[in-house]
C-alpha cells in the first residue's frame, strides 16, 4: 500500500503494525541506573531479542551509554552478538544439556556455569581446541542462593569450586566471575539470599578461587537494595524504562520506556445499538457507536486477556478493546468520537506522552510488564529513534 503525498511523489505508509524503539529513552535509563550504583558496573541485560526491543539495537545503545558487559541467556544470543560486532564481555547463562561449548571459547564469551558436569564439558571443549588453538575457557560460577532455579546448590559448591581451581591452574579456565539471581521476594528474603552469596565467595576463596566479579542484583536489587550492587548490577526491565515494582511507576524511578507500540485504522463503521462484536459477542454497544478496526492480535503478542479491558488511545482520546482479540485484528469502540481510517492507535507507550503503560495492559492481561513488551511478534515493525 502507498500513499500519494501531495507533490505527486509516492510517499511511504505507515506500515500496519509497528514498535517505536527509542534508543535515546534506552541510553537514559542506563546513565540513571549508572549514576545510582557506580562504582558497580553495568551488565545490559539484553536476552530475549532484548526483551521485544532488538538485541543489537539496544546493546550498542546501552554501551554508549556506559554499560561494560552484555547479558543474555542462551550462548547462540551470545554468538549473534559477536556476529553483529559487540565485542565487549557477553554473559551466557542458561546452556541445554548438549550444549556445545566451542564458539563460545572460540569467540570469548563467558559461559555462566552451574554444574561440575559443565565444567568438564568445557575442559573438554578446551582440550580439543588446544590441539590447533592455545584456548582458554572463561567462565563465571552460577551459585543458587535461593532462587531455586539455575545455579549449583549449596551441596554442589565445593565440588564446583575444587574443578574450577583445578582447571585454573591447569591454565583451561579463567573464572571471570561468580554470580547469582535474587528472588524479590522481600528485602530479607533477598539479604539471606545475599548472605549466602558471601558464604560462597569465601568458600571459592579457600578452595583457591577468586573470581574478580561478583554480581547479584537484577533491576529490583540495583535500585532498591543498594548492599546487594557488589561489583556489577544486571540490568534487564529497567534498561527498558519499565519498573520492575507494583508500587513505582517508571517515572517514579526516573526511567523512559523505551517502546510504543501502534496500529492503524483500518476500517470504521456506523454501527446501531446492539450491535455485537467479535468471537463469542462478549461485547455488544450500548448505543448507536463507531467500531475501529485494528489489524493487532494475539499473533502479534497482543494478548487476548486484554479483551473488553485494555486500553488503546486514538488521536489523544482513550478508548477500551471492545469484544475478543482475535488472531490477527481487534476492535475498539470509540462511541462519537470522529476516528478515521488510518488514524494511529497507540496500544501503549510512555504515560508521559498520554499513552497507555505497559503496565495498563499487563493489569488487563493479568500479567506483568516484562511479559507485555517481551511478547511483541516478529510481524509488528521495530523502527528506532533516538
Ligand atoms: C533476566 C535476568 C536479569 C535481568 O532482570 P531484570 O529484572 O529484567 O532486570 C538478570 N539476571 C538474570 C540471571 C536474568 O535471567
Amino acid at each position: 500500500m502507498s500513499a500519494v503525498d501531495e507533490v505527486g511523489g509516492v510517499a511511504e505508509a505507515p506500515p500496519l503494525r509497528l514498535a517505536v524503539i527509542d534508543l535515546g529513552a534506552v541510553r537514559h535509563n542506563v546513565q540513571a541506573v549508572r549514576a545510582l550504583v557506580g562504582p558497580a558496573e553495568v551488565m545490559a541485560v539484553v536476552k530475549a531479542n532484548g526483551y521485544g526491543h532488538g538485541a543489537v539495537q539496544v546493546a550498542r545503545a546501552a554501551i554508549d551509554a556506559g554499560a561494560t558487559w552484555l547479558g543474555v541467556a542462551d550462548l547462540d544470543e551470545a554468538l549473534a552478538l559477536r556476529d553483529a560486532g559487540l565485542d565487549v564481555p557477553v554473559l551466557a547463562w542458561l546452556h541445554g544439556p548438549q550444549a556445545g561449548f566451542t564458539q563460545a571459547v572460540l569467540r570469548s564469551i563467558d559461559v555462566g556455569v552451574s554444574s561440575v558436569r559443565q565444567l568438564d564439558a568445557i575442559a573438554a571443549t578446551v582440550a580439543e581446541l588446544r590441539r590447533e588453538v592455545g584456548a582458554v575457557a572463561r567462565v563465571q560460577l552460577k551459585i543458587d542462593t535461593g532462587l531455586g532455579r539455575n545455579g549449583a546448590c549449596e551441596a554442589e559448591w565445593s565440588a564446583l569450586f575444587g574443578r574450577a581451581a583445578e582447571l585454573e591452574r591447569s591454565g583451561e579456565v579463567v573464572v571471570t566471575g561468580l554470580f547469582s539471581h535474587l528472588s524479590n521476594t522481600s528485602d530479607e528474603e533477598d539479604r539471606a539470599q545475599l548472605a549466602r552469596l558471601h558464604s560462597a565467595v569465601e568458600q571459592a576463596r579457600v578452595a583457591g578461587v577468586v573470581p574478580p566479579i561478583i554480581h547479584l542484583a537484577s533491576t529490583a536489587g540495583a535500585l532498591r537494595l543498594p548492599e546487594t550492587r557488589l561489583s556489577m548490577v544486571r540490568l534487564g526491565i529497567g534498561m527498558y524504562g519499565l519498573s520492575p515494582f507494583d508500587d513505582a511507576t517508571s517515572a517514579d524511578l526516573g526511567l523512559r520506556p523505551a517502546m510504543r507500540v501502534e496500529g492503524r485504522v483500518i476500517s470504521v463503521k456506523r454501527v446501531p445499538t446492539g450491535s455485537a462484536v467479535s468471537y463469542g459477542y462478549t461485547y455488544r454497544t450500548s448505543a448507536e457507536s463507531t467500531l475501529a478496526l485494528v489489524a493487532l492480535g494475539y499473533a502479534d503478542g497482543i494478548p487476548r486477556l486484554g479483551s473488553n479491558r485494555a486500553p488503546v488511545s486514538i488521536g489523544g482520546e482513550r478508548f477500551r478493546v471492545s469484544g475478543r482479540i482475535a488472531m490477527d485484528q481487534f476492535v475498539a469502540d470509540v462511541h462519537d468520537a470522529s476516528v478515521a481510517v488510518g488514524d494511529r492507535v497507540v496500544l501503549f507507550g510512555d504515560p508521559r506522552d498520554g499513552h497507555p503503560s505497559a503496565e495498563e495492559w499487563a493489569e488487563a492481561a493479568e500479567t506483568i510488564n516484562y511479559e507485555i513488551v517481551t511478547r511483541v511478534g516478529q510481524r509488528i515493525e521495530r523502527r528506532y529513534v533516538s
